[in-house]
């Protein structure tokens, strides 16, 4: 938990005194220490978190100090014997400063957003430097320094430059993907709020007294406000990358518009009004200038458009190419497939012939590669393909719709007892042995046949029912066949139904979370909760998770229930914060593989995070075991978000194949023992393996949950075998929020034996 700093309310009183004191030497320096306050807060805040855009904050509080130092400067000169000082001072230095520090801070945000490279960005902010640099000039800051000498001009025109700057890159940074969170917002309005009091203070610098009062209060709710935005939860999130570029919208294309018009009406509002030659000259640069940056920008525009359309071409060449083949079987690809069945069917249609699919996916093919490797995997894999070509008649295509599974298209067979033959000296010729490295490898495949009869169907829906086949021929033992019947039928219907019943419950509120303490084994007392989703279908009851999760997990439906997990969970644990209930831990959401590997996943998790202003250390997301090994992608995925803070559990540990040794490779803070290794854990062999494992993973740095604890003898091993957390129905079982226990009341009861609990690793 990153420590919430006491500075700021200190700040705050600070602020309070400094109102009521009055102007003096007293007032002066309480001013210096608010402002002082409020860049330590931000300094405090920033060094208690992992952020991505630390650099960002210590410059913005640099940026502070450099303010507060210049003002209680200026005051002070202001006060002094020699009264106010007509020209530059060292004070103005000090104030000029803050806009080189504050745009550094903007700049490195971007950075870490990947927006820096954004060029159609920082034209879009050019615009706005310029559009509102020249109307605060010529409307405000030059009709309020009439006859003013050229020192203090200059001054004030580089006040309004900075002004400008400072705007622009805000601009840019509004402008730039990422996730927007409160942090965000009260910095961009500190930052405006900064302009305002320059321009404020500019127009009152040669009044009687300088500025009033109320223009340095400005000056003080503006560093209130930057101060506050680093306290937020979200400013950890600040630096995070957006998905892509943000895209040139309709209403950037009005605010480009409204800009260029900036001087005509500036004109038009002077009217008859005498402007001064410099002016005039200024106007027209001005003039220029926004012209050119508007046509810069709709050139970007119209690049991005192309390079788009070049890509998707590119894309579209790319496709077709690798529809046509596979370099490692020459079998057709999934696509060309595809194709070629559709073609097959519309023919089938016309002629009244039969059309038959074989579905050839190997068994084990995981274990050979994991044993042999992938060069042995791949030889297979050819091997195979081979064999059905040499299987089959010449015009029949045999195609790889999948790393492991082969598909044999046969036209017009004559009769379905000629596919079954075909099908038959497939699954023959898989078995005969390959010869790898002079030892024979047998390997062999579940076979899946499909027949369509007058092209009655379309090449998907050939293609699940050959797949739905084969399923059940793995299902009944592998190395057989069997071929798609009513049963089947009725089996996929009833799985298209159920996917479409969770897409509708999805949209209408269907679905639910409940919660389960998980405990802390040391105190008895919750540290967090998991939670599982849960669907009361309308006409049918409660669904077991399983059930809709499966069916989920087919397609890219899991992503849409991920979706929504991730933001009622942040929802709720945002409800619980506000009410003061929060677990120290927060709450620990279930990703699935498939989730995982989307592009969106690290998207997601961030939106639902900044959306609800939830610190990112109170997201845990759980992660079966076996999907870290498997998939680079997943862990690339699961790296990003450990750096942005968000913890990550490896969830059913010994379910799956991970060795103890891999664990300290795995991006992850915590490791859940499954179920199936604590339920005998009171016997003493079990006993000794749970601490093997607890004993490693303390050593890797990761805190350790035992699930699905059932009986008091299973929490007391657990104990001695030095697990640090436990969750089961022993302790509670998974409830709706409102039904919860109270957080702080312990759930285990008794003396409880002291044990060692390992502080989550933080890398
Ligand atoms: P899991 O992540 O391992 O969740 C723990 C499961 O163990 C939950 O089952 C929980 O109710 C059950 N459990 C907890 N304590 C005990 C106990 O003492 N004894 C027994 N027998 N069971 C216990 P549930 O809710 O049925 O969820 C099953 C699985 O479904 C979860 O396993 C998880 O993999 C998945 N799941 C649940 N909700 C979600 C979700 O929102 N998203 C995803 N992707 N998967 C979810
Ligand atoms: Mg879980
Ligand atoms: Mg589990």
């Amino acid at each position: 938990m990153p420590h919430r700093p006491h500075l700021l309310p200190a700040a705050l009183v600070a602020a309070v005194l400094w109102a009521a004191a009055p102007p003096g030497p007293a007032g002066t320096a309480l001013f210096a220490v608010t402002g002082l306050l409020l860049a330590a807060t931000v300094v405090v805040a920033t060094a208690g978190r992992a952020t991505q855009a630390a650099r960002a904050w210590y410059l913005a509080a640099a940026g502070l100090a450099l303010l507060v130092v210049g003002h209680a400067l200026g005051l002070a000169q202001r006060l002094g014997p020699g009264g106010p000082p007509a020209g530059p001072t060292t004070a103005d230095a000090f104030c000029l400063a803050t806009y080189a520090a504050m745009a550094a801070a903007a700049a490195v945000i971007l950075r870490s957003r990947r927006a820096l490279r954004d060029w159609a960005g920082w034209v879009d902010g050019a615009v706005v430097a310029v559009a509102v640099g020249l109307l605060s000039w010529v409307v405000v800051v030059e009709p309020a320094l009439d006859g003013a000498a050229a020192a203090v001009r200059l001054l004030a025109g580089a006040y309004t430059a900075g002004d400008a700057v400072l705007l622009g890159v805000l601009a840019a940074f509004s402008g730039s993907a990422g996730p927007r969170g409160a942090a965000s917002r009260w910095l961009v309005s500190g930052a405006g709020l900064l302009l305002v009091a320059h321009l404020m203070e500019t127009l009152h610098r040669l009044a009687p007294g300088g500025p009033p009062r109320w223009v340095t209060a400005l000056w003080l709710l503006a560093g209130l406000l930057v101060a506050g935005a680093a306290t937020l939860p979200s400013a950890a999130l600040l630096g995070a990358p957006g998905p892509g570029r943000a895209p040139f919208t309709g209403r950037r294309a009005l605010g480009v518009a409204v800009a260029v018009l900036t001087v005509p009406v500036v004109e038009l509002v002077r009217g008859a009004t005498p402007v001064p030659a410099a002016d005039h000259r200024l106007l027209q640069v001005a003039s220029v200038v926004l012209v050119g940056l508007a046509l810069t920008r709709m050139s970007l525009a119209v690049g991005d458009a192309q390079a788009s359309a070049r890509a998707r071409t590119a894309l579209q060449d790319d496709l077709a190419h690798q529809a046509s083949h596979d370099h490692l079987t020459g079998a057709a690809t999934r696509a060309r497939t595809l194709q070629t069945v559709e073609a097959a069917l519309h023919r089938a249609r016309r002629s009244g012939s039969l059309v038959g699919l074989l579905l050839v996916d190997l068994d084990h093919f995981k274990a050979v590669n994991d044993a042999h490797g992938h060069a042995v995997g791949d030889l297979v894999l050819a091997a195979t393909a081979e064999r059905l070509r040499a299987a089959v008649r010449t015009g029949d295509t045999v195609g790889r719709v999948g790393g492991d599974v082969l598909v044999v298209l046969l036209e017009a067979p004559g009769s379905e007892a000629a596919v079954l033959e075909v099908a038959h000296r497939v699954l023959a010729a898989v078995r005969t042995p390959v010869a790898v490295g002079g030892a024979p490898l047998v390997v062999s495949a579940s076979v899946g046949v499909a027949l369509s009869r007058d092209g009655d169907l379309d090449a998907d829906r050939l293609l699940r029912e050959a797949d739905a086949a084969a399923q059940r021929a793995k299902a009944d033992g592998r190395g057989r066949l069997e071929v798609f019947d009513d049963a089947l039928r009725a089996t996929l219907a009833e799985r298209a139904d159920l996917e479409a019943a969770i897409r509708a419950g999805l949209r209408r509120g269907e679905f639910a979370l409940h919660y389960q303490p998980v405990v802390d084994l040391r105190t008895g007392v919750t540290v967090s909760y998991e939670a599982l989703a849960r669907w009361d279908r309308p006409g049918v009851g409660s669904v077991p998770p399983g059930v809709f999760i499966t069916a989920a997990e087919r397609g890219d439906l899991v992503c849409d229930l991920g979706r929504w997990v991730l933001r009622t969970a942040a929802r709720q644990l945002a409800a619980w914060r506000a009410a003061g209930e929060a677990p120290p831990h927060g709450v620990a959401v279930n990703i699935s593989a498939r989730h995982l590997m989307s592009d969106t996943v690290v998207a997601d998790v961030v939106g639902a995070l900044a959306a609800e202003d939830v610190p990112p250390a109170l997201l845990t997301l759980e992660i079966t075991e076996t999907v870290l090994l498997d998939h680079p992608v997943a862990h690339e995925h699961l790296r990003a978000l450990r750096h942005l803070g968000v913890p990550v559990s490896i969830d059913d540990f010994g379910t799956g194949y991970t060795s103890i040794g891999q664990l300290q490779h795995l991006p992850a803070t915590t490791l859940k023992i499954d179920r199936s290794l604590v339920a005998p854990a009171a016997e003493p062999a079990a006993g000794a393996l749970v601490a093997l494992v607890v004993h490693a993973a303390h050593a890797f740095g990761l805190a350790v949950v035992a699930e699905g604890v059932e009986t008091p003898e299973q929490l007391v091993a657990l104990r001695e075998a030095g697990c640090d957390l436990a969750q089961g129905f022993l302790l509670a079982r998974p409830l709706p929020a409102r039904s919860l226990p109270p957080v702080r009341t312990p759930l285990v009861p008794g003396p409880l034996p002291a044990a060692r609990l390992v502080e989550p690793r933080t890398r």
